[in-house]
């Protein structure tokens, strides 16, 4: 377990320093500068943008995930990806809100370690978030393969990325194949339109810019074997439990 304090603007600062020595070593989530209103409400009540106030105020560091971290200037980008904190990017759910473009490739030049969340829920995809982001990012640049480097391909920086923060996210020993961690996999199919012929990172960069979730066969979670054959073990409960409770709530309303 760790603490979440929503955003500057839903804590007290003596509140957030409470709660963030609450469980040390622990994750710590907290929303920032995800949109303008917000940025200016901060710099009106504590003389400060967001991302400045928090570096100055609170002890960030690599078990920090900073959500949406949309709104920083290159300075800010670059101190606050110094301090070894996650970016809790959400693509989909920033692009739903208009909330604007992560300055991913300062960050990613700084060293920046980032990983995905879905937040509002609005549509949940693993691939469409990363592509998103990159997506963004071309528009952004007028550039292509923004994120990728010398020796990672585009897909491969977008996945790695998301293990390493999602790891650090979900304060969970896992993220890798490797002794020691939880055994956290996902297994795609590779007999399809998509998937045929390619291999190495450009099976990520097919998965991630050409694919959907639908790929995805089966799931282990800490060993556990809980998506077979593209179906969760529960889905069908958990459907129709959705499904009712829906039901109910609009009957009340
Ligand atoms: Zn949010």
């Amino acid at each position: 377990m760790g603490v979440a304090p929503h955003s500057l603007r839903a804590v007290s600062k003596e509140g957030l320093a409470l709660v963030t020595n609450l469980r040390p070593g622990r994750p710590v989530h907290l929303h920032l500068a995800e949109q303008i209103p917000e940025v200016e409400e901060i710099l009106a009540g504590y003389g400060l943008r967001p991302t400045e106030w928090l570096l100055d105020n609170a002890a960030v560091d690599r078990n920090w995930t900073l959500i949406h971290a949309t709104q920083m200037t290159d300075d800010e980008t670059i101190r606050l990806a110094k301090t070894g904190a996650v970016a809790g990017l959400c693509p989909i759910t920033e692009s739903s809100l208009g909330d604007g473009i992560f300055n991913g490739t300062v960050w990613q030049e700084a060293g920046g370690r980032w990983g995905y969340g879905s937040d509002s829920n609005i549509r949940i995809s693993l691939v469409e978030e990363l592509r998103t982001l990159e997506y963004s990012l071309r528009l952004r640049d007028r550039g292509r393969a923004v994120l990728a480097t010398r020796n990672r391909t585009t897909g491969r920086v977008l996945y790695d990325a998301g293990l390493d923060g999602g790891a650090t996210a979900a304060g969970r020993e896992t993220g890798a194949i490797r002794a020691g961690l939880w055994a956290d996999l996902v297994g795609v199919s590779l007999q399809n339109e998509v998937m045929v012929g390619r291999k190495d990172d450009t099976l990520l960069d097919s998965f991630v810019f050409a694919g959907n979730d639908g790929l995805i066969k089966d799931v282990w979670s800490a060993g556990r074997h809980q998506v077979r054959n593209g179906k969760h073990l529960d889905r069908d409960r958990i459907v129709s439990d959705y499904l009712a409770c829906i039901t109910r709530l609009q009957d009340k309303m």
